[in-house]
Parts: C-alpha cells; sequence; structure tokens
C-alpha cells in the first residue's frame, strides 16, 4: 500500500472560477521525493496544506502512513499528522539559537535524547558547529538547512517543503537543491516540494506532479514528463517547445505536418487523423543538407548555446515559426536559410 494516498481531493474557496483543487488522486511511496510543479494559482500550495491539515479539503481522503487523517468523519489535527514542515521564509525564531531552533519541536522528549537529535539533525545538515549562533548570523542557504533540520527533528512521517528555494539567488539555489536533496535521501524521509520551477522539479524529485487550474496533468520522472508530455499545457509548461498541426501516416510512426514529414519515436498507440505533435528545440539539429529548412529571422545568445527563431513558410501571411538551439561555435546570421533534421527522441506526440 502507498506510503500517502490523496483520494478524490476537492477544496473551492467558493470564487467565481473553477475549485482550486480539482478531484485529486496522488500516491506517494515511503521515501520518494515528489515535487508539485505548476503556474501560480494552480493550486499547489492548497494541496501541501491540506496534507499539512493547516486546510480542509470540502470532500475526498487523505491517508498517511496507513492512517486516515483526513475523510467524510474525520480530520487529524496538523500536530497529530507527523508532518514537517519548512516554509518559504524560513520562519526560525530569531531570538533563539539554532540548536534552540532546532529542538523547538522536542519539547515531549526526554533532555538527554532532545540534546543527542539536535545534534545528529545539525550535523546532517553541516552545521555541527553552529548550534550557538543566532540565525542572524547565519546565510540564507544555512538558514535554510536549520529549516530543514527542525523540520526533520522529530522523525515526521513527511516533510512539506513550500517554495524552499524562492528566497536564494541563482547560484546558491543551485547548490541548495543538491544539498537538500542530499539530506533527504539521508534521512530516508518521505517528501511533497511545491514550486513554481521546473529546475527545482527536474533536479530534486522521483516524480513531478504538473497541476493546472486544479487538475494534474501528468504524473512522471522529469526524464519521462520532458519527452513525453501528455499535452500541450505540460509540453509548453515543461521547458520549450514547438507545437505543430499534422496528419498521423497510415504506418503510424510518422506525421504530416506543414514542415515535412516527422517521424515519431516509437509507433503511435492511437489510430488519430488529427494530431499535435511537440518538438524540443534541441530536437532540432542544424546540418548540411537536412530534411527541413527555414529562413533565421531571430538569435537569442545565452552562452552555453544560441536560440533560433525560424520561418518556415514562403507563405507570409502564415505565422509558421520553430525555435530551435544551435551550438554556440557556428555563427548564424539572421536572414539566413538553414537546413536541419529532427531527432525522433525530442517529438511526442500530445493531447491538446
Ligand atoms: P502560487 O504559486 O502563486 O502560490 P499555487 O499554485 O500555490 O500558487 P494556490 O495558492 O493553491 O496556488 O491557490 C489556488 C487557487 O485558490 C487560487 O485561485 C487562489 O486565489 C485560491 N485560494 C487559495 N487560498 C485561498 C483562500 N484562503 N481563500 C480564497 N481563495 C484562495
Amino acid at each position: 500500500m502507498s506510503f500517502i494516498q490523496l483520494k478524490n481531493i476537492t477544496k473551492d474557496f467558493n470564487s467565481k472560477g473553477a475549485p482550486a483543487v480539482d478531484d485529486l488522486h496522488l500516491t506517494i511511496e515511503r521515501g520518494e521525493i515528489i515535487t508539485l510543479l505548476g503556474p501560480s494559482g494552480c493550486g499547489k500550495t492548497t494541496t501541501l496544506r491540506m496534507v499539512a491539515g493547516f486546510e480542509e479539503p470540502d470532500s475526498g481522503s487523505l491517508e498517511i502512513d496507513g492512517s486516515t487523517v483526513f475523510d467524510d468523519h474525520k480530520s487529524v489535527p496538523p500536530e497529530k499528522r507527523g508532518i514537517g514542515m519548512v516554509f518559504q521564509d524560513y520562519t526560525l525564531f530569531p531570538h533563539m539559537t539554532i540548536g534552540k531552533n532546532v529542538a523547538f519541536g522536542l519539547s515531549k522528549w526526554s533532555r538527554h535524547d532532545r540534546k543527542h537529535r539536535t545534534k545528529e539533525v545539525l550535523e546532517l545538515v553541516g552545521l555541527g558547529d553552529y548550534a550557538d549562533r543566532l540565525p542572524s548570523e547565519l546565510s540564507g542557504g544555512q538558514q535554510q538547512r536549520v529549516a530543514l533540520a527542525r523540520a526533520l527533528a522529530p522523525k515526521p512521517h513527511v516533510i512539506l517543503m513550500d517554495e524552499p528555494f524562492s528566497n536564494l539567488d541563482a547560484g546558491l539555489r543551485e547548490k541548495m537543491r543538491f544539498d537538500v536533496e542530499n539530506i533527504l535521501r539521508q534521512a530516508n524521509t518521505t517528501a511533497i516540494i511545491v514550486t513554481h520551477d521546473q529546475k527545482d522539479a527536474f533536479s530534486i524529485s522521483d516524480r513531478v506532479v504538473v497541476m493546472n487550474e486544479g487538475v494534474i496533468q501528468q504524473i512522471d520522472a522529469p526524464r519521462r514528463l520532458y519527452q513525453c508530455p501528455a499535452n500541450c499545457f505540460v509540453a509548453q509548461f515543461v521547458g520549450k517547445t514547438n507545437l505543430l498541426q499534422g496528419r498521423l501516416c497510415p504506418n503510424l510512426m510518422h506525421v504530416d505536418t506543414h514542415i515535412g514529414r516527422v517521424s515519431l519515436p516509437e509507433r503511435s498507440e492511437r489510430l488519430l487523423e488529427e494530431v499535435q505533435i511537440s518538438i524540443r528545440p534541441e530536437g532540432c539539429r542544424l546540418t548540411e543538407q537536412g530534411k527541413y529548412s527555414g529562413r533565421v529571422e531571430r538569435v537569442t545568445y545565452s552562452g552555453d548555446y544560441q536560440e533560433l527563431e525560424i520561418s518556415l513558410s514562403e507563405n507570409l501571411l502564415v505565422d509558421e515559426r520553430m525555435t530551435i538551439y544551435a551550438p554556440v561555435e557556428r555563427y548564424v546570421e539572421i536572414g539566413s536559410i538553414v537546413s536541419f533534421e529532427i531527432i525522433p527522441q525530442l517529438v511526442a506526440l500530445v493531447e491538446r
């Protein structure tokens, strides 16, 4: 049986739009790191808050480690759900030392165990020597590790983190993703992390739950999510992509589009005629005599690659542009004609 189960969870704040969370099903295995990813307002935080018990669902049921914590008949309060929460702004007590901050949730433990556990988790997060400092004497990354240590200290069933990296600058953010994942793995903790940042989600999680307008769009491992997006929303939200309309060929291996015939990575399982495909920009490789060609309209240099916007139609009334990535060593002039191949592994059939 799964470690955490959310069944038919719905929450409507009775605003005019759709429910904040709509009939959500999610199962999480013990030790898994899951991220909820989606644009602002898609229902990620509401979902996290319902798991924590800070928000009550309108309907559905919720189980953590074999115990029902919410259904039609009961609602277990947050402090009895065995969860550890790390908030976006860390919420450390400024007047307490790091050691006291971490020991805060251990008031029911014996003095000896509390001391031992505080030392153990501070060492786990690499701050063994910082117990006597105040939060203001620590960097943002260190404060975050304290917040994580404090959440882990009582050995919760699950750690919940809301936008844990959003207060950090780009360089530190990258390091903290790595550190937080390491700490969670070492502690062998199940974690649910909310983020709107694809890189956060991809670098840290076993599976990513992509949400939009309160509804789960796809749940998959990062690689699969990127290579096989279920629909146009996921394809566009997770990385850049080119969406093309086309007709599936009878052999179910190719799609005829306005830029020509495009090969799929595998035979389509669906027998549709009209289809949409997603082609990732890095799935288009510049070559001397590629099957496809177009005029370069724009070049955006990013240091490690350059992004080309290419128009593929002679007919200027039709806006048929694609974005493709090119290696930086290749000089590409605006207005020149380039030809390219499409790598089938970065092509996917997507639902509308
Ligand atoms: P963000 O990344 O901006 O935090 P989110 O994906 O976490 O967004 P939620 O905070 O879960 O989204 O909000 C989902 C929807 O529910 C939004 O439309 C929001 O306005 C609404 N909402 C959230 N909390 C409340 C509340 N307490 N009262 C009324 N509406 C709410």
